[in-house]
């Protein structure tokens, strides 16, 4: 048999199909089986002190595994002993982990039950008057879990990237009235979650520490993001980053500057100015949302003082104002934010721990790739799945206990 090793659809691994008689398909399966059979762990293992493969059975014991909801079971553990060295040791069957009561999929459990559900982790523990495990187990797997996630990013460094990414902030609350900042990236298009992390305050100095971590992994070209310090810094670790204001945010506060109260209606005059003025992000074009503005720039002083004000910031900020009419980028960072409205309430249960709350954050937003599903053409996949990677669970990336 001849491989063409340029033919198109020769990608040099070998499949039944393509053997045609008998006995060639009968011998691969034979050497698929032994393959398998030899990379059994209990049946090929080797000696861990000398490195020899002359491993005899040596007995074993059973011991009890506990699970969340079903019943505990009974599972059997098999020694072996090296003929050449004589040491003795012990093959667990998969899943089951010396030392944890658990099973691994259990512990993996808890933290999935952590990262959907907003309440505290004692109730999570139990339901009713069932107890299914320690509220203190349950918490410290989620701590295990922030650093692995940490490096769950940096794994998926080299996925497909847009170029477009979001930044969004939080405030947490972390307990006796002290707050961090929760900082989260994500890709603009697939909204893949990119990097999360943590900082007992943000200024300058911190969001400059989360781009250059940021730029370790993507490289970017177009930021979508509030009026915030990332906004302010971006360009000292991407350069040539091309800036976009949200658009939701600038409108918010314009209707912010325009506030009726009981007391005070607003103007006439105030009204048609305020309409004028959101009427400029309803162009089709930059010139066309530029000439919109420059038209109110001209007239400012006879503006009422509010308007003013607001025209007065949009001239500030023009820069960065109109980007998405010239290139293909999203005009509001809200896929952020909707991420940040699903998981308040968990968020919000955070303050139960003083510490700990910037492992639970990544985890909560790592987890996210997993379980969200985007709309439109891949509305049934998750967001790992929309961009290629065929995986259901962030323990693909995440090894529990
Ligand atoms: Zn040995």
């Amino acid at each position: 048999m001849f491989w063409d090793l340029l033919c198109g659809k020769n990608n040099l691994q070998l499949q039944l199909s393509d053997f045609e008689d008998e006995n060639s398909i009968k011998s691969l399966e034979t050497t698929i089986r032994n393959f398998k059979y030899k990379n059994k762990s209990s049946k090929s293992g080797f000696c861990k002190r000398c490195g020899s493969y002359k491993l005899i059975g040596w007995g074993g014991y059973r011991r009890n595994i506990r699970h969340m909801y079903a019943k505990d079971e009974r599972v059997r553990a098999i020694r072996f002993r090296c003929k050449t060295c004589g040491k003795t040791f012990t093959v667990l069957p998969i899943g089951v982990t010396f030392y944890k009561r658990f099973g691994d999929k259990d512990y993996q459990e808890m933290v999935e039950q952590r990262c959907s559900r907003g309440s505290g982790y004692r109730r999570l523990s139990r339901r009713g008057k069932i107890k299914y495990c320690s509220h203190v187990t349950m918490w410290r797997q989620m701590q295990k879990t922030g650093q692995q996630t940490l490096n769950a990013f940096f794994d998926l460094g080299d996925l497909t990237f847009s170029g477009i990414i979001i930044i969004d902030e939080r405030w947490l609350s972390v307990g006796n009235g002290i707050f961090h900042f929760g900082c989260i990236a994500l890709d603009g298009i697939t909204g893949r979650m990119i990097l999360a992390e943590v900082y007992p305050a943000f200024t300058k100095k911190e969001a400059e520490e989360f781009l250059r971590l940021l730029s370790k992994l993507v490289d970017v070209e177009f930021l979508v993001a509030d009026d915030s310090v990332i906004q302010a810094v971006i360009n000292k670790v991407f350069p040539d980053a091309i800036r976009q204001y949200c658009i939701f945010h600038i409108k918010k506060n314009i209707k912010k500057a325009f506030r009726e109260t009981k007391l005070m209606k607003l103007s006439g005059e105030a009204v048609k100015v305020r309409k004028e003025i959101l009427d400029i992000f309803n162009a089709e074009t930059s010139d066309e949302a530029i000439r919109r503005l420059a038209i109110l720039v001209e007239k400012r002083h006879t503006l009422p003082p509010m308007a003013q004000d607001v025209v007065n910031r949009l001239v500030g900020k023009i820069e960065c104002l109109f980007r998405y009419l010239d290139y293909d980028i999203p005009k509001t960072s809200n896929q952020a934010e909707h991420i940040f409205s699903l998981f308040q309430p968990i968020i919000d249960a955070a303050k139960s721990f003083s510490t700990g709350a910037g492992n639970f954050f990544k985890t909560i937003m790592f987890y996210k790739n997993f379980h969200f599903y985007s709309s439109g053409s891949n509305k049934d996949k998750n967001t790992m799945h929309s961009i290629g990677v065929n995986s259901d669970s962030m323990f693909d990336f995440i090894q529990l206990p």
